[in-house]
């Protein structure tokens, strides 16, 4: 047994059942020109578009928190190898002079 599209067809006094792309939905089953959405004039809310592109991507350039962090191990504030934290100084030095 397959399934049918539950919608009542008020005009035509009869149920639609259609079993092709028949799916569950909230108010029972449903063929693609009877679901909540469609009935309602919508479109279909399509799975895995609800993230925006670029969504990941941070605010801040990738320069900017270079030079941020450059800043905090010339400072100290950020453990670093001894190399590391002279190559900051460095950096920020030059960048300040
Ligand atoms: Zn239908």
């Amino acid at each position: 047994m397959s399934a049918r599209c539950a919608h009542w067809i008020g005009a035509e006094q009869r149920y639609c059942e259609a079993t092709e792309g028949v799916r569950l939905y909230l108010p029972g089953l449903a063929c693609p020109l009877h679901t909540p959405s469609a009935l309602a004039g919508k479109p279909e809310p399509q799975p895995g578009k609800g993230r925006l592109p670029g969504a990941w991507t941070t605010p801040s350039p990738i320069s900017d928190s270079r030079v941020h962090d450059a800043r905090a191990i010339a400072s100290g504030k950020r453990r670093s190898s001894p190399h590391t934290y002279r190559a900051a100084q460095a950096a920020v030095d030059h960048k300040t002079n």
